[in-house]
Parts: C-alpha cells; structure tokens; sequence
C-alpha cells in the first residue's frame, strides 16, 4: 500500500515514523508514506496558499490550484482521495478495514477555515471526519486514519487474531484483558483465565465481550445480528446485574 499524505505541515509525520508499530511497518516496506507539502505548489512568490473568503467572514480558505497540483502530482488510476473534514463520514473500523485493502490512499489535510470547495466537489472521493468536533488541521486525523490502516495490513501486527479479537471488529466491544501478577493491591486476576480451559476462557470472554458493549456503549449492539446464543448470555447479564443491586 502506498499512503500520499498532501499537507503543509509534512514534517509533522516523521514522528509516526519513528513510533514503533508503524515505523516497523514502515521501514519493513509493509507501506510506502509519502508527504507532499502542499506549498511547493503555490505559484505565489511568498508560498503563499490561502486567500480571504469571498463573500466574507473570518479566517483564510486554502486556494484551490496549490491543492489541485499537488493532488495531480501523486494521482493514478487506483487511487482513493480523502479529504479529512469535520463534515465527512465518521471513520470507524468497518470503514478502516476496507481502507486497508486499497492500494493507494491519498490524503488531504486543510487547515485554517478549510478548503475551497470546489476542490472538495471534484477532486475528491470522500470526505471523512474522525469525530464530532473540529480540530486546527487535517494533520492528526490523518495521523488516526494511518495508524487504524496500517495496523490491519498483513505482516504489522503479530497475528491477525490481534485484530479480530478487538474492540469494533466484530461490533462489540473486546472482553477485559489481565497480566501478571496474579493479584495486584489485592485485586484479582479473574480465577477462569488462570484455569488453562480454553472453553471456558471462550465462554467468559464472550460473555464479558457482550457485558462491556451493553455496560459501556449499548449503541453498538445490532439487534438483527444478535445470535440465539447472544440473546442468552445477554438475559443471563440483566438477570446478574438485577441480583447485584438487590
Ligand atoms: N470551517 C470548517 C468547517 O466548519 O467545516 C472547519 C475547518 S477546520 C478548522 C480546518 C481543517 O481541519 C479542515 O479543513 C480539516 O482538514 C481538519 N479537520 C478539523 N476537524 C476535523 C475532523 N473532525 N475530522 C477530520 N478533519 C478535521
């Protein structure tokens, strides 16, 4: 996979090179991070590359033809342009996993009031946004979106059981996880996950699993692809939780 990052900060991203999961990754040549500094293409004598809004109104608006270049500059046939915006789509991990299976990402970072929208209505696939709420820059959700990516690329991370087991792969939340030691300020490490059965563990896990999401983030759960099974565990939770607050 090969990841063009279009921004007027690159420098920004040497520091996810030098992280460990990813940098490994990186320097493995798992994937191929490229930032392009949106400024060289700015016919301006100053680099300059924002201009007042018309029609007026605070702050700067990114010009089109810098970000238009600098797209053409990296674009090909296979290519997926995302414009990172409050306004897009909200990344998640289904939208992840099938990110993960491109072979060339393009991302753009705007920065001030943000980017002239023509840009946004025809240069660019999609928009997507991390979250509900409005940062400086595109730099750290592109910064979230590389990370989530590159994670799910074969030969990353040790096993891929790492990241089928996880929060939001399945749409649910991942059951606890202990370490050592056994007891800590005396509190217990759960006694199932020190039995050596591995139904069991199985089990407690799912179990636990489907606990968190109701506890924790009830929004998740998709009733329609709740199994027989699950719809058990989940009465046998309430039935738990009612005998707890007697
Ligand atoms: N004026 C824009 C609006 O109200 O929609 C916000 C511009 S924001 C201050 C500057 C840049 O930060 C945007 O162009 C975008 O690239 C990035 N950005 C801000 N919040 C974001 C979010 N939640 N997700 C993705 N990118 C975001």
């Amino acid at each position: 996979m090969r990841i063009d990052i279009l921004t007027l900060f690159p420098e920004f991203f040497q520091s996810l090179l030098n992280w460990s999961i990813i940098g490994r990754a990186h320097k493995s040549g798992i994937f191929k991070l490229n930032c392009i500094d949106i400024r060289n293409f700015s016919e301006n004598k100053h680099r300059k590359v924002d201009d007042y809004p018309f029609g007026g109104g605070t702050g700067m608006v990114m010009s089109p033809g810098p970000i238009y270049k600098a797209i053409e500059s990296v674009k090909g046939n296979k290519s997926r342009t995302i414009y990172l915006s409050p306004q897009g789509k909200r990344f998640n991990q289904k939208l992840a996993v099938e990110l993960s299976k491109e072979e060339h990402i393009i991302l753009l970072c705007g920065h001030y009031e943000g980017i002239d929208n023509r840009i946004v209505e025809n240069y660019i696939d999609e928009e997507i946004s991390i979250g509900d709420f409005v940062l400086t820059g595109g730099e750290i959700p592109a910064m979230v979106l590389v990370d989530a990516i590159v994670r799910l690329l074969p030969g990353v991370l040790r096993s891929s059981e790492s990241f089928i087991e996880e929060s939001h792969f399945k749409g649910l939340l991942e059951y606890p996880q202990y370490t050592r030691p056994r007891e800590f300020n005396g509190h217990k490490v759960p006694e199932v996950l020190l039995s050596g059965h591995h139904g069991k563990i199985e089990d407690w896990r799912k179990l636990e699993s489907l606990k968190n999401t109701l506890l924790k983030r009830p929004d998740l759960i998709d009733q329609d692809k709740l199994t027989k099974d699950d719809i058990d565990l989940i009465k046998q939770i309430i039935k738990t939780d009612e005998k707890d607050k007697l």
